[in-house]
């Protein structure tokens, strides 16, 4: 077990052991001894190590890059923009220690103000399809707060995050403040959710999995973070940039080949434009580069893996194709860009999000329509709205269900920007300037002042 294998071409890049049960509990022991001291870190201490490790990421930039390219499959451009996210979200949090204030509150008789206190060892759960990114949106704020931090990255990509846990090492953050753990679900990510010690989970994954996290959790008032699963709408208005909204289209659901939880996989289209939205849409589609993820002009990679590749064209079966991109043959896990067109929003390719790059498309009438058909599903992560009407915009913002929206444009994350899902796309936010509470909690203290 462990062997590492390169989506690109099917060959073994390396073996990385799983870790047991036993090897988990040692790992948080020393978190849990090393929370004494690193809590106990002078602010701008930390904030300067934390710096420190940001810049050894920016020196070794190009090298987590093309290890990601390798281990994921992601284009380069890609890769080199996910390694650059990390360096720029520890940057960003290495300033939040001596801001991390609280209040003061009137009261009768003495003096009341709040700490936000960190909570412990916190565990961080991983996904594959965006390693490096969803790694440092848990670990940085957790250790900027003052908490310690043990993290089990994917099975199918544990490379850059050993390598991370090496830089932080580099920069000179304290044995167990920041720890590696990968290994297997069933083991590695169970035993954070059991273990006593760690008091907060901070999961990136499938809803399936994050439901069964927050129920384990439960058993011990545990915090818990989940970001979890989308299937977002993509509402182009007939008073749209026609062009600009089907030239953009495919970036907004084929990035990192669908496996994206972002992914606008359903586009809704108004009736009156459905034609000639589609008749714009098919040569971008086409004109979509799926390459060899190393090359400089590569916009889309292989899939993660033939299991995954085997589910993602299941999708397919007895689904009305419009039209397809391309993709090289030969080995590695490639999948071409695929638009179906949904027959009704019961569709199984319409309902369920397929994590790959497949768009489903279907009419709608008007703006409640809309609204509507973008709301009819359990997810709400992130969305699009395609509109010249302001008024209309703000109407159907507030109106679609969902965590994330952009107005003509396709706005991907932001680090200084909160980001999460309402419904069953998660629990809590990540990023932006409140981050840092949801590693903590709120200590309240009265000191009387009477005589
Ligand atoms: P997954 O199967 O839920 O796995 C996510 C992580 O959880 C992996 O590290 C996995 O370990 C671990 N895990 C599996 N079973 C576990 C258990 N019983 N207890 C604790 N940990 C467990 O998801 P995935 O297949 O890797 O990723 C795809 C999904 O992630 C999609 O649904 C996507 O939408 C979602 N996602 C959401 C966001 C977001 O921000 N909302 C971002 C990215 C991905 P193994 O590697 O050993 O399975
Ligand atoms: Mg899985």
């Amino acid at each position: 077990m462990g062997e590492v294998i390169s989506p690109v071409d099917g060959a073994g890049i390396g073996v990385v052991p799983g870790c047991s049960v036993e090897d988990v509990d040692a790992a948080v022991s020393r978190a849990a001894a090393a929370f004494e001291t690193w809590r106990h870190v002078a602010p701008g201490d930390r904030g300067r190590l934390l710096r420190r490790f940001a810049a050894q990421v920016d020196a070794h930039l190009e090298e987590l890059a093309l290890l990601e390219v390798r281990n994921a499959g992601h284009t380069i451009g890609n890769a080199r923009w996910e390694a650059g996210n990390v360096r720029d979200v520890l940057d960003y949090y290495a300033g939040a220690p001596e801001r991390l204030t609280g209040h003061q509150i009137p009261v009768p008789g003495g003096l009341d103000v709040t700490f936000h206190e960190p909570l412990g060892v916190v565990g961080v759960i991983v996904p594959w399809n965006f390693p490096m990114p969803i790694a440092g949106w848990g670990f940085a704020p957790a250790l900027a707060a003052g908490n310690t931090v043990v993290l089990k990255p994917a099975e199918l990509t544990p490379l850059t995050a050993l390598r991370l846990a090496e830089l932080a090492r580099d920069a000179g953050l304290p044995d167990g403040v920041f720890t590696v753990l990968p290994g297997r679900g069933s083991v590695v990510g169970e035993r954070f959710v059991t273990h006593p010690a760690v008091r907060k989970i901070c999961f990136t994954g499938s809803t399936e999995v994050g439901t069964r996290i927050m129920a384990g959790c439960a058993a011990q008032v545990k915090r818990v973070t989940l970001e979890l699963g989308g299937k977002s709408a993509n509402i182009v208005f007939a008073d749209a940039d026609l062009e600009k909204a089907a030239a953009t289209a495919p970036y907004a659901v084929f990035d990192n080949a669908g496996q994206d939880c972002c992914a606008r996989s359903r586009i809704l289209v108004q009736r009156q434009v459905y034609d000639r939205f589609l008749e714009l849409l098919e040569p971008a589609v086409r004109a979509f580069r799926v390459e060899d993820p190393a090359r400089e002009t590569a916009e889309m990679g292989p899939l993660i893996s033939a299991a995954h590749r085997d589910r993602v064209a299941g999708y397919i079966d007895g689904a009305d194709v419009a039209f397809t991109g391309s993709c090289p043959d030969g080995p590695g896990f490639w999948y071409a860009p695929t638009v179906l067109l949904a027959g009704s929003p019961a569709d199984r390719h319409w309902r369920e999000e397929v994590f790959g790059p497949v768009v489903s498309v279907l009419p709608f009438d008007d703006e409640a329509d809309a609204i509507r058909l973008a709301n009819d599903t359990e997810y709400g992560l992130s969305g699009s709205i395609w509109t010249r009407d302001v008024g209309r915009a703000v109407r159907v913002a507030r109106a679609v269900e969902s965590g994330n929206l952009s107005v003509n444009s396709h706005s991907s994350v932001r680090y200084w920007t909160p980001f999460g899902g309402m419904k069953r796309s998660g629990l809590g936010r990540e990023l932006g300037p409140d981050a840092l509470h949801a590693f903590t909690d709120v200590k309240n203290v009265f000191i009387g002042t009477e005589e």
